[in-house]
């Protein structure tokens, strides 16, 4: 089978080691977000993507669910005795050496796609990881700020790492989109696919990034696909998705980030128990545990997305 799926940071690569264990002889591609990117020190750095590297080739940190496992943070303790900003950015010294390829390789001339293809051959994910875009798009949030004409657009990492997304934010935008076009091999990809599957990313900076990225939305639409719902009990599981929900005007619930995604676009929607009540037309709503608390408990989440998208495309459906 082959299996394309969206993926943003700690949810996403968390999904993803479930959907590998869940279908070991499947193709599985991983469109990762590339909105969160941001140049610190000169350096390139993608979280998403690293996350998913690091999480499906065994170097992540555990416990925090981003960055390396082992790590110590000396180049940042170095950086800070010059004075050297940003400061609320960890980056830990492993991980300095990830950014500092990236940012070779980059400089040289390869686009984003054979960089992640490069750095994935020494981590083996085993997935074939792609960024949503060869070209540089940034989500930017805009906040109210009294001394700059009243409002303020800042880069998404500033609102969501140093702010902790503490400010309301007015706007949350996709700089470049327009101009954007899909990563070598996303569209073929997403065409070749027997199902999409969203993971419970976040719906507005992860998936809804990545579905920004001219011809994306199109391509999967054109499959069956079936989403975990990444609030449960009117509440995100693990994060602050409830600040970037309020920020577009959608109420953080599993039936208004379904309605979000429309059925056009969805034709599964995985919610928890507690969330029974979901539903809209044209979409197969299954309710059942959702929380990933342990690697059996989040292949069992993969295998019920997989189950429900093939009964979905079967013909006798
Ligand atoms: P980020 O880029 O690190 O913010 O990660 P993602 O965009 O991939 O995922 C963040 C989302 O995953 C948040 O909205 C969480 O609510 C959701 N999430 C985290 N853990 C779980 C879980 O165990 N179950 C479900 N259903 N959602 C989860
Ligand atoms: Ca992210």
């Amino acid at each position: 089978m082959r299996i394309v799926s969206l993926a943003g940071g700690i949810g996403g690569a968390r999904f993803l080691r479930g959907l590998k264990a869940a279908a070991p002889d499947s193709e599985i591609t991983v469109i990762g977000n590339t909105g969160d990117d941001i140049t610190l020190f000169g350096l390139r750095v993608c979280p998403d993507l690293d996350t998913v590297m690091y999480t499906l080739g065994g170097g992540i940190n555990e416990e925090q669910g981003w960055g390396r496992a082992d790590e110590r943070h000396t180049v940042k303790e170095e950086l800070a005795a010059y004075g050297v900003e940003p400061q609320w950015f960890g980056l830990g010294d492993r991980d300095f050496a990830t950014h500092i390829v990236r940012t070779q390789m980059l400089s040289a001339g390869y686009p984003l796609s054979q960089v992640t293809e490069a750095l994935c051959a020494r981590w083996q994910p085993g997935v074939r990881l792609l960024p949503m875009s060869d070209d540089r798009t940034e989500s930017h949030v805009v906040i109210a700020d009294a001394d700059a004409d009243g409002r303020r657009a800042i880069h998404f990492q500033e609102w969501w790492v140093r702010l902790r997304a503490s400010v309301p934010a007015e706007q949350i935008a996709l700089v470049g989109a327009e101009e954007a076009s899909p990563a070598p091999g996303v569209l073929d990809a997403i065409r070749d696919a027997d199902v999409v599957i969203f993971p419970p990313s976040n719906p507005v900076v992860s998936i809804g990034t990545i579905l920004q990225i001219p011809g994306i939305r199109a391509a999967v639409e054109e499959k069956t696909v079936v989403g975990v719902s990444p609030i449960i009990g009117g509440a995100p599981v693990r994060g602050m998705a409830d600040a970037c929900l309020t920020a577009i005007g959608v109420e953080t619930s599993a039936q208004a980030v379904l309605e979000l995604y429309g059925s056009r676009l969805v034709d599964g929607w995985l919610v928890a128990e507690e969330d029974k009540g979901v539903a809209l037309d044209g979409v197969a709503v299954e309710a059942r545990p959702i929380l990933m608390d342990s690697p059996d408990a989040t292949r069992e989440i993969a295998a019920a997305a997989l189950t429900l998208a093939q009964s979905l495309t079967s013909p006798s459906a």
